[in-house]
């Protein structure tokens, strides 16, 4: 027999790589969300509104953050944007939604940060793109404004590069330098240089300019995945900043998402990642709040973070003809969700709360056992009736038609009975 089966060793627990990178604070107000060094990994998110449209972006950034991201972005792109941002910052304030505000800028930045003072005051970290901050001699001129800007108003900022506006002088040069190689390099091998030589001679430029290196993250943003790993394993080699990572414009629904979470999962577990953005393109009539949706999804799943109670569904098969387990499941996950701003404060540690809906016999016990609180459902052919385990014991058994409300009651008193605080109970 082959001597791997003869003689098994212990297979090592999965753990995610620790890159330990320098941390920078994001402020506004009494809040701090700190990114990188030992900091979770912390989610954000960007507005598709028209930011002159103060009470609209407003609206979607609450949403946003109730969602759960932790800092958004916002489009500052004309001196109207720029007028809106402290308008859009006073209405935050005002409904209580404290999350800082990123100002987005490109072509237009140095402009709008020098002569409109209450916007760059409001924002909390601005995100500069060394692609689009001008030409020639005045790309560092223009730049320069953007970091006095930050300088003078304590401000954390994001040299964010993207391959579709890479300062294409600087790839011009590297593609030259490459060509006296003996053995040149590939092109794509060139860009991937490019976009991380970029982001680090900004850095560089900014540290001249007096910006401490905890006031600075990078982001180097890429559409594919392989070229996304790539791309942030060697910046991750050369630099301690914190990085913030995303594949841009992954694209809509399945394949976006599927994109995304493929590029993430690998560099995360890698270490590689202290602030994460999922580019989707909503569908038609799809809430924004998706992509956090999406992002918080993919740092669960991979045990980095936990922020909903996670809920084990079988698929189906030929055993469940019917669809009650499926609309139990969606039932009690959607219920879940809706009641987790309210839980997080009533009900601290509900979200490592593990519920199963299962489809049948075949697992629905064990797995039902595995959780917090499961159910059994009964596949075709079998009795009707539906066992509860709770913490790994046959509690009780629900019959008849409204087995969905009663489990959902009986989830709701575990929660209270678990998390609630003595007083509560
Ligand atoms: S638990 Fe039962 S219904 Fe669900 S996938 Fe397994 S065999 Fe099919």
């Amino acid at each position: 027999m082959n001597d791997v089966f003869s003689k098994p060793a212990p297979i090592d627990v999965a753990r995610p790589g620790a890159r330990r990178s320098r941390q920078a604070r994001v402020k506004w107000g009494d809040r701090i969300v700190v990114i990188g060094g030992d900091a979770p990994v912390c989610v954000q998110s960007m507005t598709n509104t028209d930011t002159v449209d103060v009470i609209g972006t407003a609206i979607q950034v609450k949403e946003l953050a109730i969602a759960g991201s932790e800092l958004v972005r916002i489009t500052v792109n004309t001196p109207e944007a720029a007028l809106a941002v402290p308008h859009v910052r006073e209405q935050l304030d005002r409904m209580g939604i404290d999350v800082p505000l990123v100002g987005d800028f490109h072509y237009n930045g140095h402009r709008l940060l020098t002569e409109f003072p209450d916007c760059a005051k409001a924002l909390s970290k601005y995100r500069i793109n060394p692609g689009n901050v001008g030409k020639g001699d005045k790309k560092d001129r223009q730049f320069a404004q953007m970091i006095e800007a930050a300088l003078k108003y304590d401000k954390v900022v994001r040299i964010g590069v993207n391959w579709g506006s890479l300062d294409q002088d600087l790839m011009a040069a590297l593609m030259d330098d490459n060509g006296r190689r003996a053995q040149p390099w590939s092109t794509q091998q060139v860009m991937y240089q490019a976009l991380i030589n970029s982001a680090l001679e900004s850095a560089d430029l900014a540290c001249e300019l007096g910006m401490a290196p905890e006031q600075i993250i990078l982001s180097c943003k890429v559409s594919g995945v392989q070229d996304l790993i790539s791309v942030y394993r060697g910046l991750a080699q050369r630099c301690d900043y914190p990085l913030h990572l995303g594949l841009t414009e992954a694209g809509m629904g399945t394949k976006g998402t599927v994109a995304s979470a493929a590029a993430l999962a690998v560099l995360l577990q890698e270490g590689i990642g202290d602030t994460i953005r999922v580019s989707l393109t909503p569908q038609p009539g799809e809430a924004r709040t998706q992509e956090v949706v999406v992002a918080l999804e993919i740092l669960q799943a991979l045990g980095l973070r936990t922020f909903v109670p996670s809920v084990t569904a079988c698929p189906g098969c030929g055993r469940t003809t019917s669809s009650v387990f499926q609309e139990l499941a969606k039932q009690i996950d959607d219920y879940l969700r809706a009641q987790m701003p309210v839980w997080r404060v009533q009900y601290p540690g509900v979200e490592t709360l593990r519920v199963a809906v299962m489809g049948c016999i075949v697992n629905g016990p064990g797995e039902s056992k595995h959780a917090d609180i499961g159910i059994s459902l009964p596949g075709t052919g079998e009795a009707p009736a539906a066992p509860v385990f709770i913490d790994g014991e046959k509690a009780l058994t629900l019959r008849g038609e409204n087995i969905a409300q009663e489990f959902q009651q009986l989830v709701q008193d575990y929660i209270a009975r678990r998390f609630g605080s003595t007083e509560a109970v």
